[in-house]
């Protein structure tokens, strides 16, 4: 259930209705603080308008048919634009983000991540902590990478995002990364999703690879129930019976999620396939259902890569992509 106030309500009403609502037991959250206030609040309906007895701040007390609550369209019917640092996903542009699967090296990632903003990418996007199928793989440089990155993202004036695979590791990667990435294989690490919940920075939240939808939007509702509203969703394909492609890429779920909940969205078509050869029509498929963005892994040398090379694009491939999306971007009815 969802109490919304009325415009211009301060927030010392929502605090004193809050201490009203914890004081009863009930447990409540404050989930948008810009232009509407509202409280997510679990309980009976007819208990908690009685308790609040016809509040002149109030505006309504809805309820909310599905499990999940404050990521449902129900409760805040506007998109949720979510600032990564300079660059706005969920509004009009479709947002573009490259770099490697994995910072390898300083001449790595600058040469790759001056290939995709040369190209127009609006991000970087780049994995220091790895968190790898086999123990044998490259598991990334950690924190030496995580200061590659910032410093590139600053010499380049790109936002960056990178994956965070343990919740001791949350405040480092919040120290230096614009945005802070939960990989496939994390969805439902409950206790990451909670500590990311407590950190104002944007979270772009990858689909768990056995996931269903339903079980992707409460991963979203555990980051924004515990204070965390900056959440971007990532459609990143999922495990079917069909083996020749890495993984089956749920495009039917953009909409869906469009539909249904307020958060942007993205897809990442190089995991959804694992095939660089389906990474631009899989985007140009991505923009015309509604994707907010994309998330596309670049390698200078993608045979040379020390994770993912298969699904890289090189830089020539990267900036044909940025041009033959364009487009769709329009058809949609977007800007790039
Ligand atoms: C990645 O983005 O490099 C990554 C590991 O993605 P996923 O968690 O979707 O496999
Ligand atoms: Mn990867």
């Amino acid at each position: 259930m969802v109490i919304i106030f009325k415009a211009g309500t301060t927030s010392q009403i929502v605090a004193e209705i809050l201490e009203t609502l914890t004081s009863h037991n009930l447990s409540a959250f404050l989930i948008h603080d810009k232009t509407n206030m509202i409280i997510g609040v679990q309980g009976d309906h007819k208990i908690i308008s009685q308790l609040l007895n016809d509040h002149p701040a109030i505006e309504k007390i809805k309820s909310i048919s599905t499990s999940y609550q404050l990521v449902s369209r129900d409760a805040i019917p506007e998109n949720t634009k979510v600032s990564v640092g300079k660059v706005v996903v969920g509004d009009k542009k479709v947002i573009v983000i490259g770099g490697p699967c994995a910072i390898e090296s300083r001449e790595q990632l600058f040469e790759t991540a001056t290939a995709v903003k040369e190209a127009g990418a609006h991000g970087l996007r780049g994995g220091a902590f790895k968190s790898r199928t086999s123990p044998y793989y490259f598991q990334g440089l950690g924190v030496a990478g995580l200061k590659l990155l910032h410093e590139v993202s600053q010499a380049l004036d790109m936002p960056f995002v990178s994956e965070v695979i343990e919740a001791d590791d949350v405040a480092v990667m919040a120290r230096f990364a614009t945005a802070l990435q939960v990989g496939t294989r994390n969805m439902q690490n409950y206790r990451l999703l909670k500590e990311l919940g407590r950190v104002k920075k944007p979270v772009l939240l990858k689909r768990g690879m056995s996931a269903t939808i339903e079980e992707f939007l409460l991963a979203a509702e555990y980051i924004i129930s515990e204070g965390n509203p900056n959440v971007i969703l990532c459609e990143r394909g999922i495990r079917t019976f069909e083996p020749t492609t890495r993984n089956t890429l749920d495009l039917a779920a953009v909409p869906y999620l469009k539909m249904h909940s307020h958060l942007p969205v993205i897809v990442d078509p190089s995991h959804g396939t694992g095939m660089s050869e389906l990474v631009i029509p899989m985007s140009k498929a991505a923009i015309a259902c509604g994707a907010d963005g994309l998330l596309i892994e670049v390698h200078h040398h993608p045979k040379e890569a020390l994770s993912d090379g298969r699904q890289s694009l090189n830089p020539q491939q990267f900036a044909r992509l940025m041009n033959e999306i364009e487009p769709f971007v329009a058809a949609a009815g977007r800007e790039l």
